[in-house]
């Protein structure tokens, strides 16, 4: 989607993983016509090329928002869960709304919603997660 064949030298806008966002770098090494090393203008680091990344600012409000109410809704729901009835979740377990599981990554989540066969919506302390289970 280039106007131009990138060359070594020209600027490329790229992601800086230093620098955590989209900067304008120099092409340092191309490999097939695709940049391979860059080195960011700003930081001046030399990295692997990373295509810049277009995450829509208002997507990115709306979903910290979101976040936000299920972070509310966890710590109103919190106090009324029995944790003793916590099972540890399993993709092979079938699971009714309203159970509490026990995730190895995501921590203590209640069963919200049965979403067609085979999903579940889990609200955990860190936000809604849809999970597998049988
Ligand atoms: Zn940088």
């Amino acid at each position: 989607m280039q106007d131009a064949p990138l060359t070594v030298g020209n600027p490329i806008e790229a992601r800086c993983t230093k620098c955590r966002k989209n900067t304008d770098h120099i092409i340092i090494t191309l490999e097939e016509e695709a940049p391979l090393k860059v080195e960011c203008g700003v930081c001046k680091r030399q990295h692997k090329y990373r295509p810049p990344t277009r995450a829509k600012k208002t997507a990115v409000r709306q979903a910290t928002l979101l976040k936000d109410a299920e972070r509310k809704e966890w710590s109103q729901l919190r106090p009324g869960m029995n944790t003793a009835k916590a099972t540890d979740y399993s993709m092979a377990a079938a699971y009714k709304v309203n159970a509490l599981i026990n995730h190895p990554v995501f921590g203590l989540g209640l069963v919200q919603r049965v979403i067609g066969s085979q999903k579940i919506e889990v609200l955990f302390e860190d936000g809604r997660k849809v999970m597998r289970c049988k």
